[in-house]
């Protein structure tokens, strides 16, 4: 059914054909609706004139009363300006006008009271306005009375064909009107009263023009309500209708491989974490369906073995699996450290990255698709068009922050049937997020790290204290233990990064000598296989210091290293930190994270400072780091194809997020199909998303 809301922009009163294809161009406007839901961005009370001479911050939109005392055109050609002197009782401004000129001169006269708004500037000893809002003050009108009045973001383009914020408010009230007894609910009746929520209509009237701030408040929360108990119901359905129509392979069997692993080879016994979580992954794969699933699990909790005994579950059901992680040293480390795991149990594993070797890399193809390998494990290598396995059955991607969705969707163009997927990322989605953004993965948790670790101590310093770093660093090599030491990469100035790290090197080398100490050195520039070589070095004890980049960033296993000291921390990123501070702490003994910064910090970069200094908990940290960097920089969300919201916000309405997703899962399972009568608006959203959703493949 077409909705009233539907109407394309151009039959509104006051717009027609070429203002319309403006307003599409410039602010996605195409129908009543998307106007409708063009928000103010801030309102101004207009019953607050403020007194000229009280005028004292050029950040804030201000309504301020007064007569023009003087108007002189200024200038000549391009820099020709109109400039009016304004004046209350306490003192004057300036008005500048550099556009229509003729209009201006024209339209404004001296002895009358006009309400000015804007934004000022101090230019000259003086503040002036530009291209301010300007009206006649007329004391019986209704606008004064209105208390709030709305301010919409606009451009340069619009403001000329007339869509001022001014503009755009006129229209506003024309739409309003037009639409008056033709909006129709979207939520059903009992969310409504359930909630304490006001009406669609009676939102979408007072979110532009409210008469209280009470009112305002009311339309707010509605209208944030809605915006998020419908990206709730787009992810939630999406979930349920891909696990009913997508089937999957059946994994019914736990078989010899997992159980003899299990029994014989593990080399500790799982973390409670660790087997609720393998539970749940089994769980997932007998049911017949498709598993997509994500594993949240902060650094060192485990997940690499959770990983592998799929892998053994996959085997043991007659398939193959892969696993993908994002750098090669990871790659080429949990090879190593799964093979060797694995002993002698009769399973084929190989190691498939850029460097293979091409002889290596064609015998490996060969062997995948004759059923010879059962667990590869590589970088992107794995993905490229040529790789095809027999039956792969199970994906492992890991660190997940590091690949785009395209290539986990490439993943499964692989088969007919596409394999289960279990993404691993050890970069904590803050849990709003991952209810925002991920509400179409299933998600598992390891809240629990591996028993006997210390809590890692975590320490700032100046750089002016390197010499009691330097001790320290001494100290610990003196017990036994490895150090790293970091130096950050920032990709505009590689040369000068390296500079840096050679430079800190040469010190570092100056400090600990030969023959008594060894110092690897890892970086980007270097060849794969020097760069293993050293991580080799280092991973077996023989080297005392390894100083690099963040190469070592992810998944790096050297139990007995004990310091890291991150130089130049204050140039890092709060996820960043916190996977480097992981790579220490992994064995029994204390470990320290040592966070260099030189003495004049930014704010942010004390707040992250301090942040990691209080805190080892990923969670909190990535919830740090959202508060200080907003959503819209978070990494791999960008290529997600995030959603936009227009009024709801991620971080300050957590509990609504919360709350929504509870009323949908809810809904959802009362009444799948969307048939009782109240829920008859849902059923309305989906029929309408379907038809797009359809239009949009066709074409
Ligand atoms: P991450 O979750 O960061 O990928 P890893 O899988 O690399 O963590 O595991 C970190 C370290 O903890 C490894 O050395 C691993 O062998 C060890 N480990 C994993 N599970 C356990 C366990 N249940 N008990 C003791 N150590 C464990
Ligand atoms: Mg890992």
């Amino acid at each position: 059914m077409e909705s009233y809301l539907d109407k394309k922009i151009e039959n509104l009163k006051g717009v027609g054909p070429a203002r319309a294809t403006l307003l599409q161009r410039e602010i996605g406007i195409f129908t009543y609706g998307d106007l409708l839901s063009y928000y103010p961005f801030r309102y101004v009370d207009r019953t607050r004139f403020v007194p000229i001479r009280e005028i004292n911050d050029t950040n804030v939109y201000l309504v301020v009363r007064g007569y023009i005392t003087r108007l002189e055109l200024l200038g000549t050609g391009r820099t020709q300006r109109m400039v009016a002197t304004f004046s209350d009782s306490t003192g004057s401004m300036e008005l500048v006008w550099f556009k229509g000129l003729k209009w201006i001169q024209d339209y404004l006269k001296k002895d009358v009271e006009y309400i000015v708004m804007g934004k000022p500037t101090f230019f000259n000893g003086k503040y002036s306005m530009s291209h301010p809002d300007m009206e006649v003050l007329r004391p019986n009108d209704d606008a004064i009375k209105q208390t709030f009045m709305p301010i919409y973001s606009s451009t340069e383009k619009l403001r000329v064909q007339g869509f001022s914020t001014k503009g755009i408010s006129k229209l506003m009230r024309t739409l309003l009107m037009e639409v008056q007894g033709r909006v129709p609910e979207t939520l059903p009746q009992s969310v409504l009263q359930s909630n304490g929520l006001i009406s669609k209509a009676e939102a979408v009237k007072a979110i532009h023009f409210p008469d209280s701030n009470e009112m305002l408040q009311k339309a707010v929360y509605r209208l944030k309500f809605e915006e998020l108990f419908f990206l709730q119901l787009d992810y939630q359905y999406a979930k349920k209708d891909r696990k009913e129509r997508t089937s999957g392979f059946l994994f019914d069997t736990v078989g010899d491989c997992f159980n003899r692993f299990y029994k014989d080879y593990l080399p500790f016994s799982l973390t409670n974490a660790q087997k609720r979580v393998v539970k749940e992954i089994r769980a997932d794969m007998k049911t017949g369906m498709q598993m997509n699933r994500l594993l949240q699990g902060d650094v060192g909790s485990g997940k690499t073995l959770v990983a592998l005994l799929c892998m053994l579950i996959a085997k043991d059901n007659g398939f193959q699996s892969c696993m993908m992680a994002p750098t090669e040293i990871l790659a080429t480390q949990h090879y190593l450290g799964i093979t060797k795991m694995l002993g002698d149990l009769p399973i084929t594993t190989a190691l498939l990255t850029g460097s293979t070797k091409v002889a290596e890399k064609r015998k490996i193809k060969q062997q995948l698709q004759n059923n010879e390998i059962d667990i590869l494990i590589g970088t992107h290598a794995l993905i490229e068009d040529d790789v095809k396995f027999f039956n792969l059955g199970f994906v492992v991607i890991d660190e997940q922050h590091r690949f785009g969705v395209e290539q986990r969707a490439k993943m499964w163009t692989k088969n007919q049937i596409p394999p289960h997927v279990l993404v691993m990322t050890a970069t904590p989605i803050p849990r709003t997020l991952a209810m925002t953004f991920y509400g179409d993965l299933d998600c598992s948790i390891i809240d629990e790290l591996p028993p006997g670790r210390k809590p890692i101590k975590t320490i700032h310093q100046y750089d002016s204290d390197r010499l009691k770093v330097f001790a320290f660093m001494e100290r610990q090599i003196a017990l036994g233990r490895q150090v790293y030491v970091v130096y950050p990469l920032i990709n505009e100035s590689e040369k000068l990064d390296l500079k840096d790290l050679m430079d800190g090197y040469e010190s570092i080398s100056r400090r600990f000598p030969l023959p008594k100490y060894q110092i690897s050195i890892v970086h980007g520039q270097m060849k794969p296989a020097d760069k293993d070589f050293e991580m080799e070095r280092f991973k077996q004890g023989k080297t005392h210091i390894m100083v690099s980049t963040t190469v070592i960033e992810v998944g790096v296993d050297v139990p007995n290293a004990t310091v890291m000291v991150i130089e130049n921390s204050e140039r890092f990123g709060l996820a960043q930190l916190h996977q480097l501070r992981g790579r220490v702490g992994r064995g029994g003994e204390q470990s320290y994270c040592i966070l260099m910064t030189t003495d004049k910090l930014s704010f942010d970069g004390k707040e992250r400072i301090s942040t990691m200094v209080r805190t080892n908990d990923g969670f909190e940290i990535s919830e740090a780091d959202l508060r200080l960097r907003g959503p819209g920089d978070l990494q791999g969300l960008q290529q997600s194809g995030v959603v936009h919201l227009k009024i709801a916000d991620i971080v300050k309405d957590e509990s609504l997020i919360r709350l929504t997703r509870d009323i949908v899962t809810f809904i959802l399972q009362q009444d799948p199909k969307m048939m009782m009568q109240d829920n008859y608006p849902l059923q309305q959203y989906l029929q309408k998303k379907n038809m797009t959703l359809n239009w949009s493949k066709i074409s």
